[in-house]
């Protein structure tokens, strides 16, 4: 029997992929999913079972059934801007949630976490690309909930032997390569999908939040990294706890940046398709530049992103979407006006 991961946010967009990343890996994941965010339909390579983290007989059932070696966990809010205006939501799912499993994990004898932590842990860079080492000091609640989650993971190792690693991703970008699986918000707000919607027709422009900042066009520069290789770097970092007890962090990234202009000309570019863009202010909690250095997640773990260029992230991305709505459109029963949407091939698009 293969040996089970218990994946929690396995239906969300980074979980889903991971999951497909350890059925390719030889393990078997199971998804445990409140669905708030997540989709039935992003689960494919193993069992889902339905439950909420703060919900420990649930969860102390789940892990009875299906006995895991150890545990992926995703489940998390992660919009920078809204935590600005709900921190309670950000810090109950991302601090509370995330003790409500480490207890169930301690109560199971499970000593095994590879933790979904992010670029936001360290706040307006003062120097760039950013090591592990760089000074943390988030500008969002978003990053406080993840710095915190991260102190509990090492004082957890400290006290009760639960080895993790916390992966800090930059910006999760495109989709499945074999078109399986794909980011799905709703509603939707991270750049690349509201562009590639913006391409499609399915919506008129792209807000660019903020001209000002000091990058050489004024729009805020990211490190974007294929969620392919994210999944991929889970994987490693199960195998490499195996040997290596105590709390650990690998930043995830490309090392090069792009503008948000910059994302829009290659989403033109590889699209074909215009993009009206409208400026607007910034959005509150947004460093201006982030970028990576990952190379201590290349040295230790033997990670190498296989789809470093942003214009094959965006093509994985543009052909999910386009497959996405494609399939909605089609299916039989799929006449409620909700998931009616245009097929970006047969859109006007807006100019
Ligand atoms: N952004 C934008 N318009 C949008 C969505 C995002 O200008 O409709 C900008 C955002 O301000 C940030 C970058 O694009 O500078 C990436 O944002 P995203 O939400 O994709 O990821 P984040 O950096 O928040 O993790």
């Amino acid at each position: 029997m293969a040996p089970t991961i218990l994946v929690t946010g396995g239906a969300g967009y980074i979980g889903s992929h991971a999951c497909k990343a350890l059925a390719m890996a030889g393990y078997r994941p199971v998804a445990f999913d409140n669905l708030s965010s997540g989709h039935r339909w992003a689960v494919r390579w193993g069992p889902l079972e339905v439950g909420c983290l703060e919900d420990a007989e649930r969860l102390d059932a789940v892990i009875a059934t299906y006995r895991p070696v150890a545990v992926m966990h995703f489940a998390a809010f992660s919009a920078a801007g809204e935590s600005v205006v709900d921190p309670a939501k950000y810090y109950e799912n991302n601090v509370a949630g995330l003790l409500s499993l480490l207890a169930a994990m301690r109560r199971a004898g499970l000593d095994r976490l590879v933790f979904s932590s992010t670029a936001a842990v360290y706040g307006s860079p003062l120097s760039t690309p950013i090591d592990e080492d760089h000074p943390q000091q988030p500008i969002n609640p978003y990053g406080a909930t993840k710095q915190a989650a991260e102190r509990v993971l090492a004082d957890f190792a400290s006290a009760y032997d639960i080895r993790s690693v916390a992966l800090r991703y930059f910006n999760a970008a495109g989709a499945d390569r074999d078109g399986e699986i794909g980011e799905a918000h709703d509603p939707e707000t991270h750049l690349i999908p509201i562009v590639l919607e913006a391409a499609a027709g399915l919506r008129p422009e792209v807000a660019i939040f903020g001209d000002r900042y000091e990058t050489p066009d004024g729009t805020c520069i990211r490190d974007y990294i294929h969620v392919a290789d994210l999944a991929d770097a889970h994987v490693r970092a199960l195998r490499w706890l195996a040997d290596h007890p105590g709390a650990h962090a690998f930043n995830l990234g490309n090392g090069e940046g792009f503008s948000v202009r910059e994302v829009i000309d290659a989403a033109r570019r590889v699209t074909g398709r215009p993009i009206a863009v409208r400026v607007e202010d910034a959005r509150p909690g947004d460093p201006a530049v982030l970028v990576a250095d990952a190379r201590c997640a290349s040295d230790v773990l033997g990670w190498r992103p296989d789809s470093a260029e942003l214009d094959t992230q965006i093509a994985d991305a543009w052909r999910w979407l386009t497959g996405r709505y494609r399939t909605l459109n089609t299916r039989p029963n799929s006449t409620s006006s909700r998931h009616r949407q245009p097929a970006p091939s047969s859109v006007v698009v807006a100019r």
